[in-house]
């Protein structure tokens, strides 16, 4: 016959194993096109087919999300905290379909705002992770102190920190105001707490750190605690 049996779909999908797909149909957990199937080995076709078990769409081939978020202040990078703690994962639970890896690339401080990407696109993770592409970020750091303009050249020569020398590719200064100063960082690399310790380095701490910009992608004015989906333009310009 023609098509794909419904529960090596399901299994195909990462839902269950083919056993367990074969449960949850006779539990009546798994719709076709909007009826329930209860009949085993139905033969669907895996492309056009609406599944869903538990009420919750089944992404069959695997399609590629791309999604950026504005992560507040306080939560942490990842896709689920033991502890307990507002974490990425919560922003993104809704957009889940059953059966899809989403997970973040990179990381930012829990203290760190701004832009953070979530995917299960492997290719572009790796991509965006490796040195060799040199994808830029752009921060913008509230700092301690009144930062002079010298600063931007001491930090694109490059200081030394405790794991070796690091450099910004760009640095501005954008305000200057009562012993504090908001500065923009350009930068290409990854290092933990990379920016912080930069700053740090030419004598002027972070107070406030939100990452604006991952290569094409602009934060913009997106409010913190949402994602948006990407465009095929800005996924286009990653690759
Ligand atoms: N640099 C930092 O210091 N913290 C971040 O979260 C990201 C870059």
């Amino acid at each position: 016959g023609e098509g794909e049996r419904l529960q090596k779909v399901l299994a195909k999908a990462g839902v269950a194993s083919r056993r367990a797909a074969e449960e949850m149909i006779d539990q009546g957990r798994v719709e076709v096109d909007g009826i329930i199937v209860r009949e085993q080995g139905l033969r669907i076709d895996p492309e056009n087919a609406v599944v869903r078990v538990d009420g919750i769409r089944v992404v069959v081939r695997e399609e590629l999300v791309h999604l950026a978020l504005n992560k507040p202040k306080g939560w942490q990078s990842t896709m689920s905290d033991d502890l307990g703690r507002p974490c990425v994962g919560d922003i993104v639970a809704e957009r889940i379909a059953a059966g899809q890896r989403l997970f973040h690339v990179g990381r930012l401080d829990a203290d760190t705002e701004g832009l953070l990407l979530v995917t299960n696109d492997g290719d572009l993770a790796h991509r965006l992770m490796h040195p060799s592409y040199q994808v830029s970020k752009t921060y913008l750091a509230t700092v301690q102190g009144e930062v002079h303009r010298s600063i931007g050249k001491i930090l694109r020569d490059g200081v030394e920190l405790e794991d070796g020398p690091a450099s910004v590719d760009k640095f501005q200064v954008l305000e200057v105001d009562a012993g504090r100063s908001l500065v923009k960082v350009v930068l290409h690399e990854g290092r933990k707490h990379i920016v912080r310790r930069l700053l740090d380095a030419v004598g002027h701490p972070v107070t406030r750190l939100v990452r604006t910009h991952i290569g094409p992608v602009v934060l913009a004015d997106q409010r913190p605690g949402t994602l948006r989906v990407l465009g095929r333009d800005e996924i286009g310009k990653l690759y």
